[in-house]
């Protein structure tokens, strides 16, 4: 039983102690006017490899040490697991840009063949390859047009952009935000974000409202699962809903600020995604979204019935109007 005798203890702590100590020793040579230029040096070689202007960004897309990088980068990815901070007197400016692309696929085993690429056609920033509003991946024929270079055919590197940070196939939307709409305000209470997982979790009971950019409208949804794959934004999957326009006589009585929202389901529309639940015929439209950009909604079922509308009928409190 030498595994409980405390003495043997320590040796699972090995991996620890020896991470902690050079995790220490990195910041204190970072730090020091002696050894500072070198860990400068390491640092910019490293960024120059792994084609990003933030090291420390970039090794956050990975989970765990990586083969493809070297003892300084795999460092600062464990840093990032055991959230531990750098606190380097240096910093490297960079302009035209935030995010460097190349973190976007350093998971990929392909990732030296993507950057050699990117770095022959000069693409360094997400910015170069997804629209202005910061919301979807730009065509490859889009992205060409600004290249020197227009010979060769869609590089890999694209594709597998395609596969993995896209939420929606037929408009290329981006399925994480790079501005998430963080402002704190009381009136509002956003879905809840689970902890990240590559497992889909089910949901129930929770509605969501959100206003649309594309269709100029208040989409309104049952929520039917939660994703929080690592490294990105949570999504959530809901039923749509849509907003019925006509008033019901029982609220003829109360003024238009004050009437309540009515709900009939879409049974689809240009919103609707080819995902496993659109290829049934249940008729039932649905959308994937990010989470933070959704508030939660009461709604509750309601008796009434509207002529030109299928039941059941939901009845939100939320009023339209503040929604928007
Ligand atoms: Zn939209
Ligand atoms: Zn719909």
């Amino acid at each position: 039983m030498i595994i409980h005798n405390q003495i043997y203890l320590n040796i699972l702590n090995i991996w620890d102690h020896q991470f902690s100590s050079q995790t220490s020793l990195l910041n204190a040579q970072a730090n020091s006017p002696l050894t500072r230029n070198i860990i400068e040096y390491l640092i910019l070689y490293s960024q120059s490899r792994l084609w990003t202007n933030d090291i420390f960004f970039t090794t956050k897309f990975l989970d765990s040490p990586s083969k493809k990088l070297n003892r300084i980068e795999n460092l600062f990815c464990i840093m990032h697991n055991y959230k531990l901070d750098f606190r380097f007197s240096f910093k490297f400016n960079t302009k035209g840009g935030i995010y460097p692309i190349s973190s976007y696929f350093i998971r990929s085993n392909q990732f030296f063949n993507f950057v050699k690429s990117l770095k022959k056609k000069e693409i360094f920033y997400l910015k170069q390859i997804i629209t202005a509003d910061g919301l979807f991946l730009k065509t490859w024929k889009e992205i060409k047009g600004f290249l020197t270079n227009k010979k060769g055919c869609t590089p890999e590197w694209y594709k597998y952009l395609k596969e993995n940070i896209i939420l929606n196939q037929n408009n290329l939307r981006l399925n994480f935000d790079l501005s998430p709409t963080n402002i704190q305000n009381p009136l509002i209470t956003r879905p809840k974000i689970i902890p990240q997982s590559s497992n889909i979790t089910r949901i129930k009971n929770v509605w969501i409202a959100y206003w649309c950019l594309c269709t100029k409208t208040v989409i309104f949804g049952r929520v039917v699962e939660k994703n929080h794959f690592y490294n990105y934004h949570q999504t959530i999957t809901f039923e749509h809903y849509t907003y019925i326009p006509e008033s019901h006589h029982t609220s003829n009585n109360l003024t238009p600020r004050s009437r309540p929202t009515y709900l009939s389901k879409c049974t689809g529309c240009v919103l609707s995604e080819n995902n496993i639940y659109n290829n049934n015929t249940l008729h039932t439209c649905y959308i994937t979204s990010l989470s933070n950009s959704t508030i939660i909604i009461n709604v509750s079922k309601s008796n009434l019935t509207f002529p030109n509308y299928k039941k059941p009928i939901y009845k939100c409190i939320k009023q339209f109007t503040t929604i928007q």
